[in-house]
């Protein structure tokens, strides 16, 4: 059985090249869900700016940081604050050690 040959040729058309360019702009919308917390706002006890996401707290005074001001120790890595850690100077990473390992 012969191939079958397509009667429209491509002669039929006028080539022409056609780049299409699609453009497909996804428009999402965005829906902020403005979650109402309860009334609790947490405060880092440190620069006193709010701390909406899971605040730390030193271990040693039990005092809310927020993810700035809490840094852990680099020996027993527990949160300390500010006040509570001493940054240690023999590592060139910034890292910290509590007063209690110091
Ligand atoms: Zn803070
Ligand atoms: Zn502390
Ligand atoms: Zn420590």
């Amino acid at each position: 059985m012969p191939k079958r040959v397509c009667p429209f040729d491509f002669d039929f058309f006028p080539q022409q090249k056609i780049h299409v360019s699609e453009k497909e702009v996804n428009s999402g919308v965005l829906m902020k869900n403005h979650m109402k917390q309860p009334v609790v706002i947490n405060t880092c006890q440190s620069c006193r700016q709010p701390v909406d996401n899971s605040p730390d707290k030193c271990s040693f005074c039990d005092k809310m940081v927020c993810g700035l001001c809490g840094s852990s120790c680099m020996k027993c890595c527990e949160v300390y604050c500010r006040c509570c850690s001493l940054p240690d100077f023999s590592s060139t990473e910034e890292s910290c050690i509590c007063i209690g390992c110091a």
